[in-house]
């Protein structure tokens, strides 16, 4: 008899368990159709002995102090600040744009004050800034967003910027100095020994069992649990009863080089010229030494396993409907990014998970104290 099952390994899932296992004593049952825990953060040694991340580049950033102590319960850290050159007009220039991207690119030397300046004769205002056009173009202008923004778009989500939510592309700011990380977050580190030893320390425990390659409907008539927190795609919890919620997805190409380094960057993005996005070298983000490098590729794609939720209005209609149907189920919790269909980091989905938890455990306070 557990006390709860928990669909999914990931971040949301393995926040839960170990929450329920460690604070509230209680019996839990993980499950995950994959052969791993740590769902898309999972990393693993290749067979070459680099460390690399299956599902894509895993960078942990975040302001919350609560979250960051939180996963220190079970990693240690490195220092890891994140670095992206994009491969624009055949130079690899810094993206977020900054002052040195538009100089390199235009072979100019100009001030911050004079960027600034610059800017603000190409920027085109909107009275609204609703769009993932609108954020960019109000900002660096046309030009600027055709080189960086608008084919990368378009390629990631198969929509073009002018349809998809502010939310998306906001996620890249501008600078006026030259700063050239990616995130500018109090906390940027990575796990030392990787994600998936931070997944195994955080369900090492007596009261939590874990099962994998199986689907939970596979098992959930014949094992007893009293509640259930499930992180899969909210849609297809419901029979998918209001059509297809559309999540974006990727073809991952993973290869190794006989030599120590492949490229000058973390990642380096390729807005316009490939049908991949971007290219990332994992020894760079580990801090592992080897011989040899081990990179990835990339390619978006419509059907395959659900990465990306997409955020745009006519999604968040179909969204609205499920969601009635979850508030509708109160004997199951639904946590993380496909389950609330939500474009989240990894840190956005821990702190949802740990207020899920505080929810959980203030009502069960209150039981006991009727
Ligand atoms: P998931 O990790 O997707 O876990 C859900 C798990 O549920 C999966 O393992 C799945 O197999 C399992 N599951 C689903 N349905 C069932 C079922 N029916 N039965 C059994 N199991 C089921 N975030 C950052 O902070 N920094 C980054 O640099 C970053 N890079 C990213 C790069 C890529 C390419 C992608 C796709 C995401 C990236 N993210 C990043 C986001 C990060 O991956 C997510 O925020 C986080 O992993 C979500 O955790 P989750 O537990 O909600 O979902
Ligand atoms: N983006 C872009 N050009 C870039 C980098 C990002 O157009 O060089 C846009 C694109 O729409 C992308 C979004 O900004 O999907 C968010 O970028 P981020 O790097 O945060 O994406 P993620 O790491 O989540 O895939």
């Amino acid at each position: 008899m557990f006390d709860y099952l928990v669909v999914g390994a990931g971040f949301a899932g393995s926040v839960l368990a170990e929450r329920l296992a460690n604070q509230l004593d209680k019996k839990v049952l993980i499950i995950d159709r994959r052969n791993h825990i740590g769902g898309n953060a999972y990393d693993h040694y290749n067979n070459d002995g680099v460390l690399v991340h299956k599902y894509g580049p895993h960078i942990f950033h975040t302001n919350s102090s609560d979250v960051f102590e939180y996963l220190s319960l079970f990693t240690e850290w490195r220092h890891y600040e994140h670095r992206v050159l994009a491969s624009v007009d055949g130079q690899l220039v810094p993206i977020p744009i900054n002052l040195n991207t538009i100089n390199k690119l235009y072979g100019l030397n100009l001030s911050a004050f004079q960027l600034e300046e610059f800017l603000a004769s190409v920027a085109e205002p909107r009275d609204k800034i609703l769009t993932s056009e609108d954020v960019v173009v109000s900002k660096v202008g046309r030009e600027l967003y055709e080189k960086f923004f608008r084919n990368y778009t378009r390629k990631q989500w198969g929509i073009d910027p002018s349809e998809l939510d502010r939310s998306v592309t906001a996620r890249v700011p501008t600078r006026i100095n030259r700063d050239d990380r990616y995130f500018t977050d109090t906390y940027q580190a990575m796990p030392l020994y990787g994600f998936t030893r931070m997944f195994e320390n955080m369900l090492n425990h007596p009261n939590i069992k874990i099962m994998l390659n199986t689907d939970y409907r596979e098992i959930q008539k014949v094992i007893s649990y009293k509640e259930m927190i499930y992180t899969g795609p909210v849609d297809e919890f419901f029979d998918y009863r209001f059509g297809k919620l559309p999540y974006r997805s990727l073809a991952f190409k993973h290869e190794t080089h006989e030599r120590p380094t492949f490229q000058p960057a973390p990642v380096v993005n390729y807005p316009n010229e490939h049908p991949y996005t971007r290219v990332t070298e994992f020894k760079y983000l580990t801090g592992q030494e080897h011989a040899k490098t081990s990179i990835v590729y990339e390619f978006p794609k419509a059907e395959g396993d659900p990465y990306y939720p997409i955020p745009c209005p006519e999604n968040a209609e179909i969204y609205k409907k499920y969601k009635a149907l979850v508030d509708a189920t109160p004997e199951v919790h639904f946590v993380g990014r496909l389950a609330t269909y939500k474009y989240y980091n990894m840190d956005q989905v821990v702190a949802q998970a740990l207020t899920i938890f505080k929810q959980i455990s203030s009502k069960e306070l209150l039981e006991v104290a009727v």
